[in-house]
């Protein structure tokens, strides 16, 4: 049942109620709630300030004490406990110079982002509704607490959320939010890059990014994002939702463009990108189950997978893959598990042993025939096992 995770987290409201304050669950998971949506989060707003939660709570983190956010760890699950308060003057289109804390729920609302996201509901599952949130969600509307002009001037990441939302919920952008965003869109080069990336992300996952995803380019929002003002966004087909990781391989292997420091992007993520790259050009060469098979070995089982459900977006990107007949689920799984080796490690050879063989100094022709040892392995030109390789190094290879 949908309510068990505000049932679970039930006892922390009690406890503040129980001490004389006022507690409500607040924010998306409300709104997926009233939706019938899968809930992450639970997030608690309250008129106790950081000190009051603390003392209230054995379990406690101060994630973000001085903006009112307490972490409450109860029965081993993390809810963010924060204080009402509301925002003073912004500042560079993306803080408030400060935050105070406020007694009274109205003001707290009257600070968030999105009526949806704007509603407050008790323990009783009853809902405190200011902006006519619940009237929005049912007519599928995505529209700013207030003055559009005035929300997304305060904070620009409001109009990439907005954005966002729209890509995962299909909601329609109601008209002057719309249009405030549109005007507002250069404001995007004051954010941060890693904050605009979280939204992205979710964006490009969202499930109605079929239809949201033109809207991006009607409103030139890439012209404003490092990399993305660097390529040609708008010439990407994209149908469905994609990981981030998938989505930046294709853009970059269209654009030729892989410098993608201004990212700001994890190793790992950058990792990931680079092997989708390289895996994308290599599955366009595959026209033999032997280089179906080097394919499956070169990039390992979960690559191959994902390549594979990713054709649609590939090839409705001009990028050829190997037809279902041949490259399916099914057929890598089959390669994957038929290889006599599945990576390097499972070779009965290493350097040390060529070394001793062939009585040679250690040198770059260890790498190089080791490329070609198993080659011929995944081929079966010869068996998996120490001797054999020797033999077929020494009739088929030459050392340099
Ligand atoms: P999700 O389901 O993806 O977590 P969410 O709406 O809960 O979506 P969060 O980033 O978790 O988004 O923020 C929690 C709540 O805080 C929002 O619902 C909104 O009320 C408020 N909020 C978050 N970011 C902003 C912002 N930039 N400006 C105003 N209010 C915001
Ligand atoms: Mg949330």
């Amino acid at each position: 049942m949908k309510q068990s995770q505000f049932e679970l987290a039930k006892p922390i409201l009690e406890r503040l109620m129980q001490h004389g304050y006022e507690a409500y669950f607040v924010g998306g998971s409300v709104r997926d709630f009233i939706m019938n949506r899968p809930i992450h989060d639970v997030d608690i707003t309250t008129n106790a300030t950081p000190d009051e939660i603390e003392s209230l709570f054995e379990h406690t983190i101060p994630v973000g004490k001085e903006h009112g956010t307490i972490n409450v760890v109860w029965n081993g699950e993390n809810y963010e406990v924060t204080t009402f308060r509301a925002e003073a003057e912004y500042v560079d289109h993306r803080r408030p110079t400060e935050v105070y804390f406020v007694r009274d729920l109205y003001q707290d609302v009257e600070r968030r982002d999105f009526t949806m996201n704007a509603i407050a509901m008790d323990i009783q599952y009853e809902r405190i509704d200011h902006f006519e949130g619940e009237r929005d969600i049912e007519a599928r509307i995505i529209r700013t607490v207030g003055d559009a002009n005035t929300r997304f001037d305060e904070d620009a990441l409001r109009i990439l959320r907005g954005l966002r939302f729209k890509s995962q919920l299909g909601f329609t952008i109601e008209d002057a939010t719309f249009e405030a965003m549109a005007h507002r869109m250069a404001d995007l080069e004051y954010l941060s890059i890693e904050r605009i990336m979280n939204e992205l992300t979710l964006l490009i996952n969202g499930a109605y990014v079929a239809e949201t995803f033109p809207i991006l380019h009607s409103l030139q929002l890439w012209r404003y994002i490092p990399y993305f003002k660097d390529v040609d966004v708008a010439a990407m087909k994209l149908n469905t939702p994609l990981e981030i990781e998938s989505f930046l391989a294709i853009l970059s292997y269209r654009s030729n463009h892989q410098a993608f420091k201004p990212l700001k992007l994890s190793n790992a993520r950058v990792r990931t990108i680079q092997t989708f790259v390289s895996a994308i050009q290599s599955v366009q060469e595959i026209n033999t189950k032997v280089q179906l098979q080097q394919f499956v070995y070169d990039f390992g089982i979960d690559v191959a997978l994902q390549i594979n459900e990713l054709r649609e977006t590939l090839v409705n990107n001009s990028i050829d893959i190997p037809t279902p007949v041949i490259f399916n689920a099914s057929s890598i799984q089959e390669i994957w598990a038929q290889l006599p080796i599945q990576s390097r490690q499972d070779l009965a050879v290493d350097g040390k042993l060529l070394m001793q063989a062939f009585q040679l100094k250690g040198g770059p022709w260890i790498k190089d025939v080791l490329r070609q040892v198993e080659r011929a392995v995944i081929e079966r030109q010869v068996n998996n096992q120490t001797e054999a390789i020797i033999e077929w190094v020494k009739s088929n290879v030459k050392i340099s």
